[in-house]
């Protein structure tokens, strides 16, 4: 197993649950936004912050605010949760941000900040997709959205895709897609829309393209994006030459990561652990001075079926040294008969150094991947 020296890099993960409205598509833990909540959470998540010093004195290679929507908060509460961390000078540091919050006057308070990368809740450039989703921006002003983003230094900006979305076809797609190449963002995060039974919109379900339609919109995208020079480096993310996600790439190679906030999950090998998602419950924790709360020690095992599933999310697959020398047993030794059953059917490539995914197992990853572990 890793060692985790107490001087290797570190991730941090921050969340901030509040929204000014619920998107009628999401069932994520998100929390109606109110200054005073918000000003309440934020003293918090100091206070967590302090509980967790000593690990926090690892240098941290990544940090990302995620929510919700993290850009509700002010450059001067940014400031405060960021200080007295111990960051790496080319620490990669992103904020999640809604389009419309994106104004000369955020922009340019948020340059008082270290945030250097925006991940932008695009999702669409089609306004009647956008109407269904509930997002409330507007198409026609994100050209100068992103000229704003440019004008205040930002070089590292991802966008959000939705696909899978009712009634759209190969053609609304690619729209879309011109339009946000048109933008010529460093990154694009493209997901299918899935509409679970707790969201605003779950009777839409009948309305989504067929399993069918959605791979043709998946195999579209990877091709497209890819013939205009992006790196498809994870089933759902592509970027340019030098812009992968650092800090998403911490979770696909299960290097360590702290995580703060109402219902995040960490993990600082071999612990696992999750704040609570009630924020009343949440507060309680750290008042106790509680830390790595609902921790969960994981066996050899289990952490070996974690690397899997994430690893293989990557396009470069699991390398087969790398795998060597972190567990000291050979990946083909303990799943040699299942790689060759998916390998037979399609599924698993198995090269002199790397088992990887085949393009056509990109699409159904999950019960590829819960076929090789479980
Ligand atoms: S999709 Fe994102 S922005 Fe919309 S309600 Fe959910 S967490 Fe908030």
């Amino acid at each position: 197993m890793e060692q985790d020296f107490p001087s290797s890099p570190l991730g941090l993960y921050i969340h901030i649950p509040f929204c000014l409205s619920r998107c009628g598509y999401c069932s994520f833990f998100n929390v109606p936004y109110r200054n005073s909540v918000l000003n309440e959470y934020v003293d918090y998540l100091e206070k967590e912050k302090s509980l967790y010093l000593n690990k926090l004195n690892r240098p941290l290679a990544t940090i990302y605010f995620g929510g919700g929507t993290p850009s509700l908060l002010n450059a001067e509460q940014i400031r405060h949760i960021l200080s007295g961390l111990n960051m790496l000078p080319e620490a990669e540091i992103t904020l999640e941000i809604n389009p419309l919050q994106i104004t000369p006057t955020y922009l340019q308070a948020l340059k008082t900040t270290p945030i250097n990368r925006l991940s932008i809740g695009l999702q669409s450039m089609n306004q009647e997709e956008l109407n269904f989703l509930e997002r409330h921006h507007k198409p026609e002003q994100i050209q100068e959205k992103i000229a704003l983003c440019r004008h205040f230094g930002y070089e590292n900006l991802s966008l959000d895709l939705i696909y899978g979305l009712p009634y759209s076809t190969l053609q609304t797609l690619q729209r879309t897609v011109e339009k946000y190449l048109e933008l010529k963002p460093e990154h694009i995060s493209c997901y299918l829309l899935t509409l679970d039974a707790d969201c605003k919109l779950a009777k839409e379900k009948n309305n989504l393209p067929n399993e069918e339609i959605q791979a043709e919109q998946y195999a579209f995208l990877c091709n497209y994006l890819e013939k205009e020079g992006y790196i498809h480096y994870e089933i759902s993310n592509f970027a340019l030459p030098g812009y992968t996600s650092q800090h998403n790439l911490r979770y696909w190679h299960n290097d360590d990561y702290l995580a703060l906030g109402a219902s995040s999950a960490g993990w600082i090998s071999p612990i696992r652990y999750q704040n609570s998602a009630d924020l009343n419950l949440y507060y309680q924790s750290i008042e106790k001075g509680e830390t790595f709360p609902q921790k969960e020690e994981l066996s050899q095992q289990r952490i070996i079926q974690d690397y899997l599933m994430m690893g293989l999310r990557l396009k470069e697959g699991i390398g087969l040294d790398e795998f060597y020398n972190r567990f000291q047993v050979k990946l083909t030794e303990l799943y040699g008969e299942r790689i060759l059953k998916l390998q037979q059917i399609g599924m698993l490539n198995l090269t002199e150094h790397n088992l990887e995914l085949t393009e056509k197992a990109l699409f159904v990853s999950n019960s590829v991947i819960g076929d090789l572990i479980l």
